[in-house]
């Protein structure tokens, strides 16, 4: 079995005041399989960075279950939990801010080790460091040196370093790119290929759109409102969407080429994204989605797959439904 982590029907919800419950994350499955990298998209507010932080247990879950390598990660205790983060690290949006600024580089790198006590002399951590930096594209000079001194590249460099500090097998990567230049994501992308093809490492990645995904994933989950909306490999994705929020997603990508730039159609979404505090009845995407019909304000669409491989909550592919339900509005 190849499935390094396996989450089903996972639930997270927050209480917030006056009995009122977010609904951050919904009956929501997938597995990601060992060397892969599983891309996770939606806009901000669809819950995949609550879904990251719960496959991590930094959050409690409401319901279903994380296993990750055999271990239902709710159920670990503390020593054991601190025992997992050596095999999975995350790496945030903006490295500066998950870096203390007082910190100098080798330093905001050395510390997981020292938490963990992985070296027994400063000089095996030291040459450790040191290793580190060259593997993210860094050198040793930049040691002694403080996050603030370097670009937003270099500096998620210096994270992403520090992720890989415990030779974790498993990183969770939130947005990892989504506040660098475009020439400079593609470099941060090009490093996490080299390094998951180096030590064989397992990605989930977390990204707002479809444009740099598209190269790093293997399979994508797109999330809507706290729904996973549609699952598949990234190629049939790109090729297929079938539901009608993808393909919004993905027509907002530019595409260089302004032949097919002009011709192309734009799914513009009209509306508000709705609060997930008082998500809508039925489909939850039904306010936004240009093909609406009866049915999709009174039913939630079922989880189904649809081809091989390639799953979707939609009643358009419901075959089971009759005329009026199928009725646009
Ligand atoms: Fe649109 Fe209905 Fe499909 Fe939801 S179920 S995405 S509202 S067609
Ligand atoms: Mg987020």
């Amino acid at each position: 079995d190849d499935k390094i982590l396996q989450v089903t029907n996972l639930k997270k919800h927050f209480v917030m005041g006056k009995g009122k419950m977010l609904q951050a994350v919904d009956d929501v499955s997938f597995y990601v399989n060992k060397g892969e990298t599983f891309g996770l998209v939606g806009e901000s507010g669809c819950g995949k960075s609550t879904i990251g932080r719960t496959i991590m247990g930094l959050y409690n879950k409401t319901d279903g279950d994380v296993v990750y390598d055999g271990d239902n990660v709710h159920s670990l205790t503390d020593k054991e939990k601190f025992k997992f983060y050596r095999k999975m690290q995350m790496i945030f949006q903006d490295p500066y801010a998950s870096l203390n600024p007082r910190s100098t580089v080798s330093e905001v790198i050395s510390e997981p080790m020292e938490v963990h006590s992985l070296y027994k002399n400063k000089k095996e951590q030291m040459d450790r460091v040191y290793q580190l930096l060259e593997e993210v594209g860094l050198n040793r000079d930049h040691a002694n040196r403080y996050p603030h001194e370097f670009s937003g590249g270099q500096r998620q460099r210096i994270g992403i370093a520090r992720a890989l500090a415990l030779n974790p097998d498993f990183i969770i990567a939130d947005e990892p790119i989504s506040a660098l230049d475009v020439s400079v994501q593609a470099q941060v992308v090009n490093l996490l290929k080299e390094l998951q093809t180096e030590k064989g490492l397992t990605f989930l990645f977390i990204a707002h759109d479809l444009s740099m995904v598209k190269q790093i994933s293997d399979r994508i989950g797109v999330m809507y409102l706290g729904h996973m909306v549609e699952l598949t490999e990234s190629s049939s994705l790109y090729d297929n969407p079938l539901h009608p929020y993808t393909r919004a997603l993905l027509s907002a990508i530019p595409i260089p080429d302004p032949d097919i730039e002009e011709t192309r159609e734009r799914i513009i979404l009209e509306g508000e994204l709705p609060s997930p505090i008082n998500p809508p009845s039925g489909c939850v995407f039904r306010t936004r989605c240009p093909m609406a019909m009866e049915v999709c304000s009174v039913k939630q669409p079922d989880w189904q797959e649809v081809e091989q491989n390639h799953y979707v909550a939609c009643h358009l592919y419901d075959e089971t439904l009759g005329e009026n339900e199928t009725r646009r509005i």
